[in-house]
């Protein structure tokens, strides 16, 4: 019987696997998809949210604050992308100047180091780029911007480093309640564990009721984004919120840790995870940005994408063990900030185990730390010595984004390895540039094949079903596939 199962491997589930893989404990991760964090960890506002915005008193609160500072370290020590650039509430006009008085007092009772209250002449100095009817801002330092998806990934490879097993494709379809912990039912086979952690964000309701009553229901709710050109990534050097609303937190124009700029979200109801984008959304988005930044030049969009929150009716997230269910643990109703929250998140769950005395003293043989190879940063001496022991680090792939053969094996032989060509680009960023893959999308397909022992037509895209080349054989209507 395992000690842990973790149902779910965005951030949350994979910080919870980070945190327990310190620890001489049977964890297994299991997860839907073919790959980590493709759910909503991979498509967010990529903040680490300095922690002003949830009212004091509350879990995200507490958590946001704690988990922003356990992310600077974590990214430090994993090599994870991650620049403190701080943040900017605007007011844009003199009646929103008592909501960022508002916001100030949340961050200082929250414990939100250095904030502070801006004039609009300081505002405009930090961001010249911002509409000149700015009439002051609240400045959080702390505020960050991360690349969420590799954060999650760089976690979850140094859980299964030190033991954690991770089971892709693997999704629970079922749980009992069994002597001594559950019994897990996935198209794979069955999982018993003696504690369940339920970190299976936007599915996170279903699985709580596969094991208790409802208790929490979840309000999917899409926000889009237009990802812009690096020729747009200067446009701002801070993240810039408006005041927030019953939306959310409102659209924000951010420089990216890739060196773009990221403008969104809206906020719309969907039912479960539709992350369509919509010619109406889209259109709010660019003008309400276009009321803090209106230089942007949306013409520079290189992608649009969306992601659902998992917002919830109890208003804060749902994190403890159930009533009447001991050992399973719900880190549901992960909205926002969940990504800023998600090491501290993780530590609750230690925190149970401990209060049932099922907490073993933690490793001392731990193997911590992760670094990658990005070809393009190096010194010139340091990437011709590269060259000299692999020669793939000397042919570029990715035009856009100068990144290597090199690299590219270096995803597809790690310790998580891709499955796919979109796997491939979060891990390397062959494919994130300005052409979204067209040039290289081939050569990556072919490493793929090669690599991973497949035929061409059965490289994917990205999910299972999202198979690049058809062949007519296959569909029963006879080309000459060799
Ligand atoms: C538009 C938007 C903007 C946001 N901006 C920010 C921000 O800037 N800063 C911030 O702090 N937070 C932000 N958030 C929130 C943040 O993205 C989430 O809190 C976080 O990604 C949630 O992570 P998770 O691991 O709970 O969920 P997910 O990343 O969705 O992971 C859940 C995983 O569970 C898996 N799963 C589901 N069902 C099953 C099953 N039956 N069996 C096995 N596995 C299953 C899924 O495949 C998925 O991989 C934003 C969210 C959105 C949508």
């Amino acid at each position: 019987m395992l000690d842990v199962a973790i149902i779910g491997c965005g951030v949350v589930g994979a910080a919870a696997a980070y945190e327990l893989s310190h620890y001489p404990l049977h964890v297994a991760v299991l997860e839907a998809e073919n790959d980590v964090a493709d759910g909503t960890t991979k498509a967010n506002s990529a903040i680490l949210h300095a922690g002003y915005d949830p009212e004091p008193g509350t879990q995200m609160a507490r958590l946001n604050v704690q988990g922003v500072a356990l992310a600077k370290e974590i990214c430090a020590r994993l090599d994870v992308p991650y620049r403190q650039c701080g943040s900017l509430v605007l007011a844009l006009s003199q009646a929103e100047l008592p909501h960022l008085k508002k916001l100030y007092a949340n961050g200082v009772a929250n414990g939100v180091p250095g904030i502070r209250l801006l004039t609009a002449e300081e505002t405009l100095a930090m961001e010249p780029q911002l509409a000149p009817t700015v009439a002051g801002a609240l400045f959080a330092p702390s505020a960050a911007i991360v690349s969420p998806w590799e954060f999650a990934l760089a976690m979850a490879e140094v859980a299964v480093r030190n033991g954690v097993e991770l089971y892709r494709s693997t999704p629970v379809t079922n749980i009992e309640k069994i002597d001594g912990g559950w019994q897990l039912t996935t198209p794979n086979g069955s999982f018993a564990a003696r504690y369940v952690v339920n970190a299976a964000g936007l599915n996170a309701q279903a699985i709580h009721e596969m094991a208790a009553p409802h208790t929490f229901t979840l309000e999917p709710t899409r926000g889009e984004y237009y990802l812009l050109d690096k020729s747009e990534g200067n446009r701002v050097n801070h993240v810039i919120f408006q005041c927030p609303n019953e939306n959310g937190k409102g659209v924000l124009v951010t420089p990216t840790v890739h060196g773009n700029l990221l403008v969104g979200p809206n906020a719309q109801p969907v039912a479960g995870d539709d992350t369509a984008c919509t010619a109406d959304g889209l259109a709010f988005v660019a003008a309400t940005a276009r009321r803090s930044v209106p230089g942007i030049r949306f013409g520079e969009s290189i992608r649009n994408f969306a992601g659902v929150r998992a917002n919830v009716d109890t208003g804060d997230f749902v994190i403890g063990e159930t009533d009447g269910a001991p050992g399973f643990i719900d880190l549901a109703g992960m909205k926002s900030p969940g990504l800023s929250s998600a090491p501290a998140v993780a530590k609750e769950v230690t925190k149970i185990l401990a209060a049932h005395n099922d907490l073993p003293e933690s490793k001392t043989d731990y193997k911590d730390g992760r670094t990658r190879v990005r070809f393009k940063e190096l010194p010139p001496e340091q990437k011709a010595e590269l060259i000299a022991k692999n020669p793939a680090y000397g042919r570029v792939i990715c035009r856009c984004e100068t990144i290597t053969e090199g690299e590219i094996l270096d995803a597809l032989q790690s310790e998580i390895p891709a499955v796919s060509i979109d796997g491939v680009k979060r891990r390397c960023n062959a494919g994130m540039g300005r052409c979204q893959g067209g040039f290289c999308g081939p050569r990556v397909l072919e490493l793929i094949s090669k690599t991973r022992g497949i035929d061409p037509l059965d490289v994917l895209q990205d999910k299972a079903g999202t198979n690049v080349l058809l062949c007519e054989t296959k569909t029963g209507r006879g080309c000459n596939h060799g």
